[in-house]
């Protein structure tokens, strides 16, 4: 990986940035910083301006683990694509196929409810967001116990999930859903763009990372020996810099 604001690192983002580029952004953790209570997490002023500045130039998306209706109201500004679910939901022309995910989901949440029956205890939090389950553990006072439990009891699942792990979470997908590098794949289509441009910084961005090809431009905020990505920002709060480096390249 290489640092982005390295001279490496600018000379190519440069060198990519043009207006039929697709710019796509994760949300906790890339466009707003990590807070304790997830319902509190913020999109900076600062970033929002940029974002509704690059949309008057370009194709904007935001692709979230959250729901689309629960990032909407963190996120500020209204991005050209919005996709929830770590890519499952709201991909133009998936409106069928999100009907089955919606039914897995409500499923998986219901054998969960049986299988950790006593949620405090058991430090875990079931959140369904409609088209996949996150199993969340942060708040646990054992952390290590309440994953623990969490794997045993999605290892009881009918049908299995495609499960990815996060930041004190286990995010249940439907194995047949779009991940967030379908999605953006997708949406790059729908969009007439030959070029994607994006940032992330959680194991499920890795499969936006992992794509291969001078298409694609692929930032991760924060190192990992082991992550796919090309660049990395060293903290969230580099964000806006970068923000601003893609539109004066555009301007
Ligand atoms: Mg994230």
């Amino acid at each position: 990986m290489t640092y982005l604001f390295s001279e490496a690192g600018l000379a190519s983002l440069h060198g990519f940035v043009d207006p039929a580029t697709l710019y796509a952004f994760d949300l906790d953790g890339t466009l707003a910083p990590i807070a304790a209570d997830p319902g509190g997490i913020l999109v900076p002023d600062a970033i929002q301006k940029a974002l509704a500045r690059l949309k008057k130039r370009a194709v904007v998306a935001i692709i979230t683990g959250r729901s689309r209706k629960d990032a909407q109201r963190h996120l500020g500004v209204v991005p050209q694509y919005l996709v929830g679910n770590h890519g499952a939901e709201g991909l133009p022309g998936w409106e069928q196929r999100e009907k089955k995910f919606r039914r897995l989901a409500d499923e998986w949440e219901k054998q969960l409810s049986r299988i950790i029956p006593d949620g405090e205890n058991s430090g875990i939090v079931i959140e369904n967001k409609g088209m996949s389950v996150s199993l969340h553990y942060r708040g646990a006072s054992n952390r290590p116990a309440s994953r623990f439990i969490a794997l045993n009891a999605v290892d009881l699942l009918i049908p299995q999930p495609r499960v990815i792990g996060g930041k004190y979470v286990e995010n249940l997908l439907p194995k047949e859903a779009p991940d967030k590098g379908t999605a953006l794949l997708r949406l790059m289509d729908g969009a007439g763009c030959a070029k994607g441009f994006f940032v992330g910084d959680d194991r499920t961005d890795e499969d936006v990372f992992q794509l291969d090809g001078d298409r694609l431009f692929t930032v991760r905020v924060g190192t990992d020996k082991k992550s796919r990505a090309r660049f990395f920002l060293r903290v969230q709060r580099e964000i806006p810099l970068l923000l601003l480096h893609i539109n004066d390249v555009l301007a």
